[in-house]
């Protein structure tokens, strides 16, 4: 059988030496003739397990010290709620930029949570000839204390990345479920970073926060234990059971990430697979694009067919070329080829490949 690539937006492929890893040992963890699902939380191998994956998480992220580093429950979306509870109180106020489908459902969350009187929001796409583009304003330009600015560097499902670091004079929450570790970020410039795993980092279940102290003083609202930022700190990211396999999963890819040289030697290659990928569309008027140069996600490369009655015939030929989930969320319909690191150039070649041959096919027919 030949290769599957697969380029789901998540749960996303993990790297291949890593699954193989964790096959290896399903049964028989460090020796001890039980799985890592098998063993408590508590225990002096496990610890040593969490131990260990937060240290090379701050190495391969230059955390800074004055940083927490959080293994939490909820994915992504638990973050929506976790973070208007930690930090907004009763007469906190929020900003929340929008650039796509992620960013509006965390400001939903907001205003569910603390009413829209309390949260405002702006939208930061313009689009011109149906290519999007993110304007930021200036921001110091705004009059109002707000707890934080949240924002979403990478919008999965829309294919728009924000390259550019933001000036805000509120800490920064970051959503980075679908770009943490894809290339360097300065973490002091953010008050807190959040991701769910299983984009770029394991599986699903799992998220990653790394806040930044002081703003854990930030008064609360009433919220379930379990999401509080002070009890996970104080815990070690134990107050409850925590999701072990996964947690497990996460450490083994940062040892891998470590292996590959770190997140500069990752950023180089995510920019190789996806220049490969957009000039290969941009080279042709079979394919397009519709995110503006400057913002096109190297995560998530978003494409329509030009003629988008072929889009079930591309689907299902692809599929037989060993070339998965390329289809697009539903929400904005086309292609998606979701690049994260555990995707090889090999994979983005092939699928080039078969682009090229399926537009190559259909003009001759
Ligand atoms: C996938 C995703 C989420 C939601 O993650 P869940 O774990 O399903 O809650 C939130 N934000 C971004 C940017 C995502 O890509």
């Amino acid at each position: 059988m030949s290769a599957t690539y697969n380029f789901c937006a998540g749960p996303a492929m993990l790297p291949a030496a890593v699954m193989q890893q964790a096959q290896a040992e399903l049964l028989d963890w460090n020796g001890q003739g039980v799985s890592v699902m098998e063993v408590s939380h508590r225990s002096k191998e496990f610890i040593a397990l969490t131990e260990q994956a937060e240290a090379d998480l701050r190495e391969l992220m230059s955390i800074p010290d004055n940083y927490h580093v959080l293994f939490m429950h909820g994915g992504g979306r638990g973050q929506f709620a976790a973070v208007v509870n930690n930090f907004l109180g009763n007469d906190g106020r929020a900003l929340y930029l929008v650039d796509g489908s992620w960013s509006i459902a965390a400001a939903e969350e907001a205003i569910k949570l603390v009413g829209e009187q309390n949260v405002d929001v702006l939208n930061i796409v313009e689009k011109d000839n149906n290519i999007s583009r993110v304007v930021v304003p200036n921001l110091s330009g705004i009059e109002q204390d707000y707890r934080y600015l949240h924002y979403c560097p990478n919008e999965t499902v829309d294919g728009i990345e924000i390259f550019d670091e933001l000036d805000s004079p509120w800490p920064i929450v970051a959503d980075m479920s679908s770009n943490i570790m894809s290339r360097d970020i300065d973490v002091s410039r953010f008050g807190l970073i959040y991701a769910g795993a299983q984009k770029n980092i394991g599986p699903s279940g799992l998220s990653i926060v790394i806040v930044k102290d002081e703003l854990l003083a930030l008064p609360q609202l009433p919220q379930a234990s379990i999401m509080d930022y002070r009890l996970a700190v104080k815990h070690d990211s134990m107050y409850n059971t925590p999701p072990t396999f996964a947690w497990y999963l996460a450490a083994e890819v940062f040892k891998w990430l470590k292996g590959k040289g770190g997140i500069a030697e990752m950023a180089k290659l995510n920019t190789q697979k996806a220049q490969a990928l957009y000039q290969f569309i941009d080279s042709n008027d079979f394919y397009e694009t519709r995110v503006a140069k400057a913002n096109r996600s190297q995560m998530n490369v978003t494409f329509y067919l030009k003629d988008e009655s072929l889009n079930e015939q591309f689907i299902t030929q692809a599929k037989e070329a060993g070339l998965v989930a390329l289809k697009g969320h539903r929400s904005v319909g086309g292609m998606r080829a979701s690049i994260y690191n555990a995707m090889p150039i090999e994979g983005v070649e092939a699928l080039v490949r078969f682009m090229r041959d399926f537009a190559e096919k259909i003009s001759r027919s």
